[in-house]
């Protein structure tokens, strides 16, 4: 045993002690205080020492050891940090409590706990003991500091309370289910500080011990039953650091204190200590809440275990994310919201939405992907359902916008393609409909998200039958238009000749008018057939349009009968006949009486004639029945009254009555006597002259 050189001016040899300040200018924090309470300033103190928006960058680091063994003045030499320690010659106590200061040499926060120590004293444990749970279950590093000549000395190492430590914490935090391995960032690195080592015991042998106790307390301990076959090695690795004599041996202690820092600044060292499957995985702006709750915990002794701790944090952080990128994700999409409800097409909407989105969830992933994996998925999952409920509105929206305005817009396309000279309708209507159809796809293509069940199918199939509902109705018209054109050449061309052969009676008379009218109508239906074929009219509508043709014909041809039958037209045309034969002579020279021709017969022979024509106009009766036309139906036929007589085979060929016939007869009968009263008179001047 190497007896150590006598102190001499110890203290004045000693560094200088950081200032008590650090590179933000902000001292420690008393994270814990003597009332056991956990501080509301850890967030703020982290934010003020520049290391809240580092994200995982940073490290924890904790000590465990008896009172008075020199732990604060490690850490301070170690750290640059500013704990308070205990001053020799005043023996005073410091403020019981757990202190937190951030390390000067890179984003590490250091630990320092403070305590009477109650062991020595016959005090209770109990603050000792929750404060080296909460070290152990906060750091990725955990100094024990000890007197060389502790090691060995169950109790005198604290190796009592280390052992209870173990124990609770695996009980609190230990990991549930049924595996018996902890999750990588449960594990925690122990470094032991051999403090005032002398040297005369080889730092081997010295390690072994160390090890072998701790090996004996992790078998001693009463593990849960799940994790009855866990290892000392799958949560805690060893490691070991000497450091010689402080006051005895001053500048050899600040040489090794350099060195033991390297340990903890310098990555490219194999021993450098802060390995990352110790890092607890809690981003820095979600460090004090997660503290506080295991803080809680210990308190409480909780049955919880850090999953869950890590849980509660991850909630309450991703919730708190969630409803900040929601707010600004609102805010962007309310600018369209107006329009799209005023029914306005909004160019890119799809874009716009994407955007947003993207914007969001890249905030949120950020931001909250630190946090607990399997909490961040569900978040993340429930941010992404809100929004894109929030958005399926627009979606909608935007689809019936598209709707409306490309009905519209065929509509207008068939107005005007109608309006081109010789246009085809088929042609028209066609591609009018697949350009509609076509543009509402596109749109509605743009506005929908990947990953949603937005369909826009229905929408689809409402426009197309909107669209087929308008290219019928124009159908409609435009097969009207064309009838009503076929009507008037129909009338042209069957009138005049009508009006011709009623002039004219003779048994012929209605041979020729049916003849004529059966050619018109045959010329009508294939003027309609060859038109209708552009226009892609169905069977149905054709056979529709053909049966109304066919009784506007037959309805114009009864209407010319009727006025031809007219009792004026009538006598007008017996009289002009009876003129005729009376008048005039064989060879159409007017007939001047002598007073030997036979006024008498020649004016029965005429009347008699005239009024065999008569009962002609009496019905429509051609030489032959076979002549007769088939009467069409009314009821297919649109744009004419319902008058049911020329439609129905008891009245259609019918045109005078009897009785309409003996006035006509009689009418006729004394315009003749007039005639031939005249003739005689006429004789009787010209033979006084
Ligand atoms: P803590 O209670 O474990 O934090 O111990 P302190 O850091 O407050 O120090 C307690 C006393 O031990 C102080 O008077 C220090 O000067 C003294 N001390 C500090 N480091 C050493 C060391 O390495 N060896 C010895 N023998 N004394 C030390
Ligand atoms: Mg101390």
């Amino acid at each position: 045993v190497v007896s150590p050189p006598p102190v001499q001016n110890g203290l004045a040899s000693t560094p200088k002690e950081p200032n008590g300040t650090n590179h933000s200018g902000e001292g420690r924090l008393q994270i814990v205080n003597e009332h056991q309470e956990f501080t509301k300033q850890l967030s703020p103190y982290l934010d003020k020492w520049g290391l809240l928006d580092k994200g995982f960058a940073y490290d924890v680091v904790s000590v465990f050891g008896s009172q008075s063994t020199g732990k604060s003045t490690l850490l301070n030499r170690l750290f640059g940090t500013t704990f308070d320690v205990m001053d020799e010659s005043k023996r005073q106590q410091t403020t019981k409590g757990i202190w937190m200061c951030p390390s000067t040499y890179g984003n590490t926060l250091v630990m320092d706990v403070e305590g009477t120590d109650g062991r020595e004293r016959g005090e209770d444990q109990d603050f000792e003991r929750k404060s080296a749970l909460f070290s152990l279950a906060s750091t990725e590093v955990l100094i024990v500091n000890l007197w060389e000549h502790q090691i060995g000395l169950y109790n005198g190492a604290n190796m009592g309370l280390l052992k209870t430590v173990f124990e609770v914490n695996l009980g609190l935090f230990g990991g549930g289910g049924d595996s018996s391995k902890p999750k990588p960032q449960e594990k925690t690195l122990i470094l032991f500080v051999i403090r005032d080592h002398v040297g005369a015991t080889p730092v081997s042998n010295l390690t072994a011990t160390l090890t072998q106790d701790m090996e004996k307390i992790w078998a001693s301990l009463s593990k849960p039953s799940h994790l009855a076959d866990a290892t000392l090695s799958s949560y805690f690795d060893l490691s070991f650091a000497t450091l010689p004599h402080k006051i005895l041996m001053p500048e050899k202690f600040e040489d090794e204190v350099l060195e033991l820092r390297r340990r903890f600044t310098d990555r490219s060292r194999s021993d450098y200590v802060f390995q990352p499957s110790y890092h607890k995985r809690i981003p820095a702006d979600g460090v004090g809440f997660y503290m506080e709750g295991i803080w809680q915990q210990v308190l409480t002794n909780k049955d919880l275990d850090l999953p869950t701790q890590q849980e509660l944090l991850a909630q309450f952080r991703c919730d708190e994310l969630s409803a900040a990128v929601t707010e600004i994700f609102l805010a962007s999409s309310k600018i369209v919201r107006k329009p799209v409800e005023a029914g306005q097409v909004v160019e890119g909407l799809g874009a716009l939405m994407k955007d947003w989105l993207d914007t969001a969830l890249g905030k949120f992933d950020r931001d909250a992907s630190r946090y607990h994996a399997g909490v961040y998925q569900r978040k993340r999952l429930d941010l992404l359902t809100g929004l894109h409920a929030s958005l399926s509105s627009l979606f909608l929206g935007q689809l019936k916008n598209l709707h409306k305005i490309e009905t519209a817009k065929f509509s207008k396309d068939i107005v005007r393609g109608t309006k081109e000279v010789g246009y085809d309708f088929a042609k028209v209507v066609n591609e009018g409909s697949d350009n509609a159809r076509q543009r509402f796809l596109d749109g509605a293509k743009e506005v929908k998200i990947d990953g949603t069940d937005w369909e826009y199918e229905h929408e689809l199939a409402l426009l197309d039958e909107d669209l087929k509902s308008i290219a019928d109705r124009c159908r409609a018209d435009e097969t009207k238009k064309m009838v009503n054109t076929i009507e008037r050449n129909v009338k042209r061309q069957l009138l005049e000749p009508v009006e011709v052969a009623l002039s004219q009676p003779s048994v012929e008379m209605w041979n020729i008018v049916l003849k004529t009218y059966k050619q018109v109508n045959e010329d009508a239906e294939q003027s309609y057939l060859t038109k209708a074929k552009a226009y892609n009219c169905s069977e149905e509508e054709n056979n529709a349009a053909l049966l109304s043709l066919r009784a506007r014909t037959w309805l114009s041809l009864r209407r010319k009968l009727e006025e031809q039958t007219s009792d004026a037209t009538i006598l007008a045309t017996l009289r002009s006949t009876f003129e005729e034969k009376f008048r005039y002579d064989e060879s159409g020279v007017p007939r001047v009486w002598k007073p030997e021709d036979d006024i008498e017969s020649a004016f029965t022979k005429a009347k008699e004639e005239t009024l065999s024509l008569l009962p002609i106009f009496a019905s429509i009766s051609p030489t032959s029945s076979s002549l007769l036309p088939t009467l069409p139906s009314p009821e297919s036929t649109f744009d004419i009254e319902s008058d049911p007589i020329p439609f129905d085979p008891s009245t259609a060929f019918v045109l005078l009555s009897p009785t309409k016939i003996l006035s006509i007869e009689s009418r006729f009968k004394r315009e003749a006597d007039a005639a031939y009263v005249e003739a005689k008179r006429s004789m009787v001047s010209s033979v006084a002259q």
